[in-house]
């Protein structure tokens, strides 16, 4: 059985790593990791957008400390919420005491309404309902209703409701009142601790993998024929395959195929965000303790805020800052501006903030185009990918029975074995789901089990 592998991120790695065997990656960049890939400018170590590993999964936790020679750190994380001068402690539902008068009693007197008046058959038809009957109308509106539209770059009534799942903390009633009062005890976000590699950024965690895995560097997919078998680089290079693990973003896969107009149209209706990381390094100490910061003000470019030297000490100079700012963009919110201007006003930003002192403290500055960013999980979304799927069917692809779903239960995932065919897909764009780095992971190990079960019959 050979397997090739379009696709050197985290999800094309760890199939190669687990397959061990007959394999071999294809990746367009002059190096593997996608979007766990760590970079060294102006004295820092950039990742691409904040990267921590959050994972419950003892067989990721081991892997990545397999990775590391056990050289990571493990901290609790500590989030902020700004809004209009205000720091506010995340989440912020819970730490209401925070955020100014007349809004404090409002974003209180509506969610006890809600929680008190609340019909059970009411069923939120999209994550803007969702919001309104979780949290109540005032604060829904005002912070995750905002940061909706600035992360995920349209309106939550745009938004279905199938990949909330356990990503968003829903408080309870007393919970929200002591968190009027005063601080809570204990944090309530989700995430409680993180880890990070020590050295070497967040691709550290998957080194060992990538220094042993097998790749074609500079091979960038320009066509593919699923009826042939065969995969066209734009190096001019042609391979055909025998079984071929897909993990490029499902809309260029399509885009570059056989796939008839009406396939290619609707790859063309899954949306997906891109993210301008703009990365600023000022010299003086990091001014705030969060180890990232969601900024809810909508006349802000920044979105999403972290400095580099926070996540491992490791990662910058001493008595430097290295900020990093995602500003986000998509079908729904094109970029219009040039990219000087955004960088511009976020530099002013991160002065109003208070994250850097003064314009005359920064030293440098440097931009990253992230193109795919986080799938959009809009209402089109699913049934434009069932077609998709369906068509692929007659070339290798098995349905999976959660293929649609934009999260995987891995316990009951393991527990069924499948007969794979010879397209399979894989990772957060090549599946086109809500996927993290544990996702990615455990999706290679389970191709290898299920390659493995599918031969062996
Ligand atoms: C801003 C941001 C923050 C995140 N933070 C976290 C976090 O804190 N913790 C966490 O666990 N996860 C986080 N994630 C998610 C995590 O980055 C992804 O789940 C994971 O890295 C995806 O890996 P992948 O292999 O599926 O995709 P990718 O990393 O995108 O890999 C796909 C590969 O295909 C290559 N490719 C694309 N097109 C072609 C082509 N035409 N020909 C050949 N090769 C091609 C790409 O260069 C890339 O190497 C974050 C993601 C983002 C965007």
């Amino acid at each position: 059985m050979s397997v090739t592998i379009l696709g050197g991120g985290l999800a094309g790695i760890s199939t190669a790593y687990h397959l061990k065997g007959d394999y071999l990656i294809y990746e367009k960049n002059a190096y593997l990791g996608g979007h766990i890939h760590s970079e060294h400018i102006d004295g820092f170590i950039w990742d691409e957008g904040p990267h921590v590993s959050f994972t419950s999964q003892a067989y990721v936790k081991s892997l990545f400390e397999f990775n590391t020679d056990n050289e990571y750190l493990e901290y609790p994380v500590h989030t902020g919420n700004y809004f209009r001068g205000s720091w506010i402690p995340h989440p912020a539902q819970t730490n209401l005491f925070a955020v100014p008068q007349p809004l404090r009693d409002a974003c209180l007197s509506d969610f006890l309404n809600i929680q008190n008046s609340f019909d059970e058959k009411l069923q939120p038809r999209n994550y803007g309902d969702w919001l309104n009957f979780s949290l109540g109308e005032t604060f829904a509106s005002t912070f995750p209703a905002a940061y909706t539209r600035k992360y995920w770059t349209t309106d939550a009534s745009n938004l279905a409701t199938s990949w909330v799942g356990d990503r968003m903390f829903l408080p309870n009633i007393d919970q929200v009142k002591a968190g009027y009062l005063a601080p809570l005890p204990e944090s309530t976000h989700y995430i409680k601790k993180v880890r990070y590699p020590e050295r070497g950024g967040y691709v550290s965690f998957a080194q060992k993998m990538i220094s042993t895995a097998n790749f074609q560097a500079n091979y960038e997919l320009e066509a593919i024929d699923f009826e042939q078998k065969t995969i066209k680089f734009v190096n001019g290079n042609s391979v055909s395959y025998e079984i071929l693990v897909s993990s490029l973003p499902l809309p260029t896969l399509i885009q570059k195929s056989n796939a008839p107009a009406e396939i290619k149209a609707a790859s063309e209706q899954l949306n997906c965000s891109s993210v301008l990381l703009v990365n600023v390094v000022a010299n003086h100490v990091t001014q705030r303790a969060e180890n990232w910061i969601y900024v809810y003000d909508e006349d802000k470019y920044s979105t999403r805020i972290n400095c580099t030297e926070l996540l491992s000490p490791n990662n910058g100079p001493e008595g430097k800052t290295g900020v990093q700012v995602e500003v986000y963009f998509s079908k729904y919110l094109p970029l219009t501006e040039d990219i000087s201007v955004i960088v511009s006003a976020v530099c002013a930003e991160l002065v109003e903030m208070g994250l850097i002192k003064s314009l005359s403290n920064i030293e440098s500055t440097h931009t990253k185009w992230v193109e795919w960013a986080n799938v959009i999980f809009d209402h089109q979304r699913e049934e434009a990918q069932n077609k998709i799927f369906n068509w692929l069917e007659q070339y290798g692809l098995v349905r999976e029975e959660d293929d649609l779903a934009p999260m995987t239960n891995w316990e009951t995932k393991f527990k069924n074995k499948v007969n794979l065919g010879s397209l399979i897909l894989t990772g957060r764009f090549g599946q086109w789901k809500y996927y993290w780095t544990d996702d990615c992971v455990l999706r290679g190990k389970w191709i290898h089990e299920n390659l493995s079960h599918t031969f062996s019959d």
